[in-house]
């Protein structure tokens, strides 16, 4: 590899930058490396007496589904889904889980993407989408993800086939949950309900929201039951897929320049196509385009939902996050101003 791949502990710092690894990793398989790093780390091969053969073989698998030309839903978003719900398991999250839920989040984490072809499910219900003739117009391409997942984790040569019968059905049925989770249309459900648990948790333990009194975390955490255990667990999977925009801003910049190329060529193909313009085409005023983009998701979207998840973490973590967060939002917001095409 060009570079050697750190450890678990270098990983789970919120500044570790995965895209500084360059091309030539992913070409030798990080997806394989990183995933493997995390199932030792967890303690989930020895726990559930895994395969590292056939979790390799899993692990390759799953990183082919991921097509190298998406500018943004590649195997590198994917193993950095990955790395972020590994940092928030160590900012506190960890506690919540068991080594079931753990199994569950690795595997979601690494696979909720799979098979992304570079288009949205707001095309592919315009365009009259086999995807969405298959699986209806709710989380179509979500449901195609959980499809192609499952087809190599059932492979005759997944690790999965150690698991018990119960195992393995519980698996499968949380992973579905964890990937349906990320739809971002159904965003608003899983943070409302997030919220109501934690003011009726402080209500109950009389501690008012901003204390950095968390005493209404613990006294609930050895009675969670399997309901609230999801929940927090698509919270958490939902939290790692959406950190790009609060990550360090080099960070944040070339993520948000992918996802910003990935939706200018379905603009383009929208207007090709004489559909409806869900996402702008190519425009001279990319950089603004995008500052615009990435001040509104993180003002509207990721800033609210990363306030109010991280008062359950340490208070490290969360002044790490918050901080980013914050200056993020200074420097879009500079950026909004200084490129407006009406000021220039
Ligand atoms: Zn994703």
């Amino acid at each position: 590899m060009a570079r050697t791949l750190p450890g678990a502990d270098v990983l789970s710092t919120w500044d570790y930058n995965l895209l500084e690894l360059g091309d030539a990793c992913w070409e030798e398989g990080l997806m394989k490396s990183i995933g493997k790093l995390l199932f030792t780390h967890y303690g989930l091969i020895e726990y559930f007496n895994l395969s590292e053969e056939r979790l390799s073989c899993f692990l390759s698998s799953l990183d082919s589904l991921y097509r190298k030309s998406n500018p943004y839903h590649s195997a590198a978003h994917a193993v950095d889904v990955a790395i972020n719900v590994h940092f928030l398991l160590q900012s506190g999250f960890l506690r919540f889980f068991t080594k079931m839920d753990l199994l569950v989040l690795c595997v979601a984490a690494l696979g909720h993407d799979a098979g992304h072809f570079a288009l949205n499910n707001a095309f592919l219900v315009n365009s009259d989408h086999e995807i969405v003739r298959k699986y209806g117009a709710v989380s179509a391409l979500e449901h195609f993800h959980v499809s192609k997942l499952m087809e190599v984790l059932e492979d005759e040569n997944s690790f999965v086939h150690a698991l018990s019968p119960s195992d393995l059905v519980e698996l499968k049925t949380m992973v579905t949950k964890m990937v349906l989770a990320t739809d971002m249309s159904r965003h608003r459900d899983y943070f409302t309900q997030f919220e109501e648990w934690c003011n009726v948790a402080r209500k109950e333990s009389g501690v008012t929201q901003g204390d950095n009194d968390r005493s209404w975390v613990e006294a609930r955490i050895p009675n969670l039951s399997p309901a609230e255990r999801t929940l927090f667990m698509s919270m958490v999977v939902k939290c790692a897929d959406l950190a790009n925009v609060v990550k360090p801003v080099e960070q944040a910049e070339a993520w948000a320049e992918r996802i910003m190329r990935e939706f200018q060529a379905q603009g383009e193909r929208e207007l090709a196509l004489a559909l409806p313009l869900t996402q702008p085409a190519k425009t001279a005023n990319f950089e603004w385009q995008l500052a615009k983009h990435q001040l509104g998701f993180l003002e509207n979207v990721v800033g609210p939902l990363y306030q109010s998840m991280m008062e359950l973490a340490d208070e490290e973590s969360r002044s790490i996050v918050l901080n980013h967060a914050k200056r993020n939002a200074e420097i879009w917001s500079k950026r909004v101003h200084d490129l407006d095409p009406e000021r220039n």
